[in-house]
């Protein structure tokens, strides 16, 4: 392996972390990093540029890890996480409920109510009621939803007992020291640990007794870890957990809902709706890239104000679909034209077409002709063996 490719390789393995645990691709890489001595990412590719390079061996133990963590996706977690074919049907006190698992949760279907029931131990059970049925809903019956509750739950606890019986023992049976060991990562026994989540302190037996569920915040498993390595020097240090008291009962949260689908508009649903008619608005690959290059910013009443590059969006020129899409949105929208250094040289380029490929062949001409062309990694690949 080139010191290129053991870095494709690490940067490629953190992707599949980042896929196989839901968590952004920045952790994923920071905790590649973490893992062969290095702050974060960033530090560990500035270092590559350098005089360090990964050796084989730390690439394969990074390899070791994902896999460890990535084989979890199939076989083992389709019984524990469910699916859409495990259901099971009942009847709880003559009233019909469907019960699931998903994602760790279980989840029980009735007529007119759902409850979920967490993975998470220290989290209280939700209760949905749908509003039409909520006057003579089965789930106002204390006794029924007390009874309900505890049919979730034993699915819980038989979902628990296959799930435990995959981690190693002393994952839920601290030593006298109160060490205990991670459930799915490779790391070492430890009786403090830390949340990413929160950052909270967590002692080996508080994170066993609670399933490696932070007893702070709930987050799940994979987000704890021996030592805070996302915190910089200058960070708060990481304090206790507040953990609820033992053999507390957990009250379920009950709620009325409308089960229609309800729109509560939000600030990254109106940058959405508004960027696409920006890109709808334009009418070359100049302004394309405009349309993407423009901040889009949402205050708290939901008014957009658009911010565009002036070289990749003409002064005069009116976004007119985004103009159109405030109005039905009934929010204001302002525009403004701001300078900023361009993408490229000779941006006017991009207004003489409308395809992005045929910009990019006139561009890189220019480029060859008027400038210069810096090595890249890749060779660019010439005109001919495009066409
Ligand atoms: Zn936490």
């Amino acid at each position: 392996m080139t010191e290129n490719d053991k870095l494709k390789t690490l940067k490629l393995l953190a992707k599949r972390y980042a896929r196989a645990t839901g968590q952004p691709l920045h952790v994923a890489l920071d905790l590649v990093a973490s893992r062969l001595g290095f702050p974060h990412w960033n530090s560990l590719t500035g270092s590559a540029k350098g005089e360090w390079a990964p050796s084989e061996a730390q690439v394969a133990a990074i390899k070791a890890l994902v896999l460890r963590i990535t084989s979890h996706e199939g076989t083992t977690f389709d019984h524990i996480f469910g699916g859409a074919d495990a259901i099971t049907r009942g009847e709880v006190r003559g009233h019909p409920y469907e019960l699931s698992t998903m994602l760790g949760d279980v989840h029980m279907k009735g007529d007119s109510w759902r409850i979920v029931l967490p993975e998470n131990p220290s989290a209280a059970p939700h209760v949905e009621i749908d509003i039409e049925q909520a006057q003579n809903n089965p789930m106002n019956d204390r006794v029924l939803l007390v009874e309900a509750i505890g049919i979730a739950k034993d699915l819980m606890k038989r979902v628990n007992a296959r799930r435990f019986a995959d981690w190693p023992r002393r994952a839920t049976k601290p030593d006298a020291e109160g060490k205990v060991r991670h459930p799915l990562l490779e790391m070492e026994e430890t009786n403090r640990w830390y949340c990413l989540h929160c950052d909270a302190e967590i002692t080996g037996p508080q994170i066993a007794g609670n399933q490696w569920h932070c007893p702070g915040c709930g987050a799940s498993p994979i987000n704890i870890f021996p030592e805070a390595f996302w915190l910089g020097p200058n960070d708060e240090r990481p304090v206790p957990v507040q953990a609820r008291a033992e053999g507390q009962e957990i009250e379920p949260i009950v709620s009325v809902v409308d089960p229609r689908p309800r729109l509560d508009l939000n600030k990254d649903q109106v940058t959405h709706l508004i960027r696409a008619a920006l890109f709808e608005d334009t009418t070359n690959a100049s302004e394309r890239m405009g349309a993407g290059l423009a901040e889009i910013w949402v205050d708290d009443d939901l008014n957009v104000v658009v911010s565009f590059k002036d070289h990749y969006w003409p002064e005069d020129k009116e976004p007119v679909a985004a103009i159109k899409v405030a109005a039905l949105l009934g929010i204001e929208i302002d525009l403004e034209v701001t300078w900023s250094n361009p993408l490229f040289a000779w941006p006017g380029l991009g207004t003489v077409t409308h395809s992005t490929v045929e910009y990019t062949r006139l561009m890189l001409d220019a480029y060859r002709s008027h400038g210069t062309v810096e090595k890249t990694r890749k060779p660019i690949t010439p005109q001919s063996e495009l066409l």
